[in-house]
């Protein structure tokens, strides 16, 4: 049974624990790849692709984790800073070809020189983990997603671990990104939602604290700390924080936490909320993508 965000009051959140939810999704995982194993005779494999950037390694460590704790073999690849167009391509364009690579997961942000909408155009849509290929994007928007952007689905998992319903909520996203923003979006008007979208366009009219200040669910996926202030969320909301920012040397997100965590009924916290949720949610779709090519389920 759903339950009802705390209304109205003034009493210290709920903080959403995202070590704790991805271990329960990994959990059902555990489950589903021992189902799998009885009926296959191999196992899933994922190619990481990542570049030589301390953030990206310790991603690349986090997904060699999961993904080993699993069993999913992970099979990753380093990309020089410098690398060009056709060799990124050539990689995955390899991997693309081998059977034996079930998922491919090319770590963001790419290079500038790297058209990285080209690069998600060119995953094979059923080893695309992360759920960018405009195939896949095309397929949430009809609502029949196989595999979907890993980063909304974590932002989903995350606000279902609330238990509030979502139909007729007032739910306002910040950001726009063909990875994040957008996808969350469609997902949140799957739910019945009533859905805003703000973006730069917002904060330059100055009207992104009017609907910050109105949202019953906040998602916020921008990359500058402090955007949202504390005391422009609406009590007892839910507040998802995507956003990813060092500053002074500590992991921040675009939310000023403190204040906001006095005023939100729940709200995840950076780092630990959206994050570790997400590196599950690629193992889940690489499950995905392994049974869609198992033909063990319905094509793509
Ligand atoms: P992105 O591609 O840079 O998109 C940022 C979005 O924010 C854009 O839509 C941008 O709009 C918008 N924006 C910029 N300034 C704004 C402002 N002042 N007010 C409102 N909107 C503004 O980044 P992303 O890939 O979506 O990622 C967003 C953040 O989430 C980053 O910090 C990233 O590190 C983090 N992230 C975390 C995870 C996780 O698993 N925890 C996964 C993915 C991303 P314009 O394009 O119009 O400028």
């Amino acid at each position: 049974m759903s339950v009802e965000a705390p209304q109205a009051t003034m009493s210290p959140s709920i903080v959403l624990n995202g070590k704790t939810i991805a271990e329960r999704i990994k959990r059902t995982l555990l489950k589903e790849l021992a189902v799998l194993s009885a009926r296959a005779t191999i196992a899933p494999n994922l190619g990481i692709l990542y570049f030589n950037t301390p953030a990206s390694k310790l991603y690349r460590d986090a997904q060699f984790h999961q993904a080993a704790a699993l069993g999913i073999q992970p099979i990753h690849e380093e990309c020089a800073l410098d690398i060009s167009q056709d060799a990124l391509e050539r990689k995955i364009q390899r991997w693309n070809d081998d059977p034996g690579i079930h998922g491919i997961f090319v770590h963001q942000p790419m290079p500038p020189q790297i058209d990285a909408q080209r690069i998600s155009g060119l995953i094979d849509p059923r080893k695309d983990v992360e759920g960018i290929h405009p195939q896949n994007s095309a397929r949430r928007f009809f609502a029949k997603s196989r595999i979907g952007s890993c980063t909304a689905l974590a932002v989903m998992e995350l606000i279902d671990a609330t238990g509030v319903d979502l139909t007729g909520k007032e739910a306002v996203v910040v950001g726009h990104s063909e990875i994040v923003g957008r996808p969350v979006s469609m997902l949140l008007l799957d739910r019945l939602a009533t859905t805003t979208i703000c973006h730069v366009g917002t904060d330059k009219a100055g009207r992104l604290e009017e609907h910050v200040r109105r949202a019953d669910v906040l998602v916020v996926a921008v990359g500058r700390p402090q955007l949202i202030q504390g005391s422009w969320i609406k009590p007892g909301a839910i507040v998802i924080d995507v956003g990813i920012n060092v500053v002074g040397g500590h992991v921040v997100g675009d939310v000023e936490f403190e204040t906001a965590k006095t005023r939100a009924g729940f709200i995840s916290p950076v780092p630990g909320g959206v994050g570790p949720v997400t590196v599950m949610i690629v193992m889940k779709n690489t499950i995905e993508a392994f049974k869609l090519q198992q033909g063990s389920e319905r094509r793509a």
